[in-house]
């Protein structure tokens, strides 16, 4: 199923005059603060590649992103330009404010050594996970935070079309080199990226791939 191309939206913004340019290797995390009025842009540099990533309020960590309430006040299953990301205390958290890819997922869940183990074989089970990334990134940060504190994620770049039947199907990307996604902070918010580690998924062709990073102030 292609995306809609009304939600593709190109921004006037220029990579030569970020405040921030940073890029994040196939199975690594990013962890940083994106400030109110801040543009974030995450760039599928190769193509088909997941961008997992947790959002939180920067001042209170269990004030984070939530997808049931950003699906309900969006009437959208998908994320694309326009979409606001709300939070679990009903805090506008950042907005989609450019999309040159046209779908993002943030039904699927990030991949998980168990979810690997059942996806794949047994003898994946010992490899690195987005899950781990995101214990590792939110260890970093503190606040005594955990695995607990892994809540909803959005799969950015990964398109994971709702069935008829409403099954869930992981289907090739429709992401591709340079494509990206842009979005401006509504409040102080930090951002966890885990850039997908995983070497068993045909949607990026078994091959991991680096994403880059750009923050506008
Ligand atoms: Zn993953």
């Amino acid at each position: 199923m292609a995306a809609s191309t009304s939600l593709l939206k190109e921004s006037p913004l220029d990579p030569s005059c970020a405040a921030y340019d940073h890029t994040v290797l196939a199975g690594d995390h990013w962890l940083h603060p994106v400030k109110k009025g801040q543009v974030l842009r995450i760039v599928d540099v190769e193509g088909n590649q997941a961008a997992d990533t947790l959002f939180y309020n920067l001042h209170e960590p269990l004030d984070r992103y939530s997808a049931s309430d950003t699906i309900r006040r969006g009437h959208n299953l998908y994320l694309s330009t326009g979409t606001t990301l709300y939070s679990t205390r009903s805090h506008a958290l950042l907005t989609i404010v450019a999309d040159t890819c046209g779908r993002h997922d943030t039904l699927g869940g990030a991949c998980s050594r168990e979810s690997n183990t059942m996806r794949y074989s047994f003898d994946v089970e010992p490899m690195h996970a987005c899950r781990d990334s995101f214990i590792c990134g939110v260890q970093q940060w503190g606040h005594g935070m955990n695995k607990r504190d892994i809540t909803c994620n959005i799969n950015f770049f990964m398109n994971v079309p709702v069935t008829p039947d409403g099954g869930l199907s992981f289907a090739d990307g429709i992401s591709g080199p340079n494509r990206y996604v842009e979005l401006r902070a509504e409040m102080d918010v930090m951002c966890l990226i885990s850039n997908c580690p995983q070497l068993n998924n045909p949607c990026n062709a078994y091959n991991p791939t680096p994403v880059r990073v750009l923050i506008w102030d």
